[in-house]
């Protein structure tokens, strides 16, 4: 049994927490090969200490000019590298075999494409890289040879409920529909007007998750949803009428596959990452992750309800942005990216997210995205329009929304 060497970009975030409390549980299996992140030195200095990677890179050049004098004492095997190039070569250095694309948002792109095209096995987390790239990116990962694994844990239960080899043809392999489950958030219960007024503390205080703050954000609204129906669709070739969304406020069952028969298969867990992020790093077999058992006998009871779409309009945009196609999923996530920066920095009202969101993409083109180019230049000109819109600065937030 080779040992896999991972390169986990976004080390510092949630994602990379779970990612490598797994690994430290087999280090007779897994080594880690590169870290990247924005811009924490003392967390990244103390991950560097603690699992010895050859590459350490952050975004931020002052970040990482500060990171080297930190560890320069420490006679480490690690190299620290800088800037977007850096996370690049930490996505694609031949050292590592497995890439975890955890970095959150657009900003994730370029190193997650660049490991798709390196052909390496790639753990998905960063859902906005799937939607912004959409189909340039799944022909840069067949063409490159690369691995996909979803760990966003909708995709993950998916990924697990369908038949082996599947090839992203649902109906060949007799699949009716795809059932993503939603916890609905922290607003699921909240009074409609009272949505005007809640603070960021309150849209990131999600009831059954420890997320950061752009996706708790993305939860609240729904847009988390939105953005994860347009992933299953690039991810498992559905299309969008095959693809349901029910609320299950127990986040228990992660998601369902219904089949031609009338058959339903779910995956069920104790919401943790550590158990998707397992899955994806030992697949096709299994290891620990240190996910208790899940005790059936004392849950409540499992719930299911249709999403009120009033309640959280940002699920109907997407819905609406994926049947449109081109660049409407992509405007979509740009405008969202800006908003929901804005939001958190006490800028705008809650309620501007989908507000900003649905304006953009009603004021964006319908044109066809053929390339990452397209994609990019799509992504450039919706975030122009969602800032002018809300008044902010032309540099204003959007792609460093995290540690
Ligand atoms: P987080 O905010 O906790 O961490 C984000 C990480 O990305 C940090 O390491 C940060 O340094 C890095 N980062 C941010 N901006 C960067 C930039 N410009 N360049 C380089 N690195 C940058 O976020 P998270 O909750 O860990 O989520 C990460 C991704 O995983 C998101 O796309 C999110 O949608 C997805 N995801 C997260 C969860 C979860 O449980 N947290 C579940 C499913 C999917
Ligand atoms: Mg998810």
């Amino acid at each position: 049994r080779a040992m896999r060497r991972v390169s986990l970009l976004g080390a510092t975030g949630s994602i990379g927490d779970s990612a490598l409390d797994v690994v430290a549980r087999h280090p007779d299996r897994y080594a880690v090969a590169a870290l990247a992140a924005h811009r924490n030195v003392a967390k990244l200095a103390q991950l560097c200490r603690r699992f010895r990677p050859g590459i350490a890179a952050l975004l931020d050049r002052d970040a990482a000019h500060a990171l080297e004098r930190e560890l320069a004492g420490d006679r480490l095997p690690t190299r620290v590298l800088a800037g977007p190039s850096g996370l690049v070569e930490a996505a694609t250095a031949a050292e590592a075999d497995t890439v975890l694309a955890a970095i959150v948002g657009a900003a994730g792109l370029e190193p997650t494409l660049a490991a798709a095209r390196a052909g390496k096995r790639l753990l998905i987390a960063n859902k906005e890289a799937l939607v912004i790239g959409g189909a340039a990116f799944m022909r840069a990962a067949r063409e490159g040879g690369a691995t996909l694994l979803p760990i966003d844990s909708e995709h993950n239960a998916v990924f697990q409920c369908l038949p082996h080899g599947y090839a992203r043809e649902p109906s060949r392999a007799g699949i009716r529909r795809l059932i993503l489950t939603a916890s609905g958030g922290p607003f699921r219960r909240r009074a409609v007007e009272e949505l005007a007024n809640v603070t960021p503390d309150e849209a990131c205080a999600h009831p059954n998750w420890r997320m950061g703050r752009k996706i708790s954000v993305d939860s609240a609204t729904m847009m988390n949803k939105g953005l994860e129906v347009i992933e299953a669709h690039w991810l498992f070739g559905a299309p969008v009428e095959a693809i349901d969304v029910v609320i299950h406020p127990q986040s228990i069952v992660h998601s369902m596959v219904e089949y031609a028969d009338g058959s339903v298969l779910a995956q069920l867990g104790n919401p943790d990452m550590r158990t998707p992020i397992a899955q994806a790093l030992a697949w096709p077999g299994r290891i620990e992750s240190g996910v208790r058992t899940l005790d059936l006998a004392s849950l409540a009871g499992l719930s299911f309800e249709a999403p009120d779409l009033a309640r959280f309009p940002c699920l109907g945009l997407a819905y609406d942005a994926l049947a449109a196609g081109g660049a409407a999923p992509v405007a979509l996530n740009a405008a969202n990216e800006i908003a929901v920066a804005a939001f958190l920095d006490g800028s705008v009202p809650f309620p501007a997210i989908h507000a900003t969101s649905a304006e953009v993409l009603s004021r964006t083109p319908c044109a066809a995205v053929d390339s990452i180019e397209d994609a990019l230049a799509t992504d450039a000109q919706a975030r122009r329009l969602a800032r002018s819109i809300l008044r902010l600065p032309a540099d204003a937030g959007g792609v460093a929304l995290a540690a």
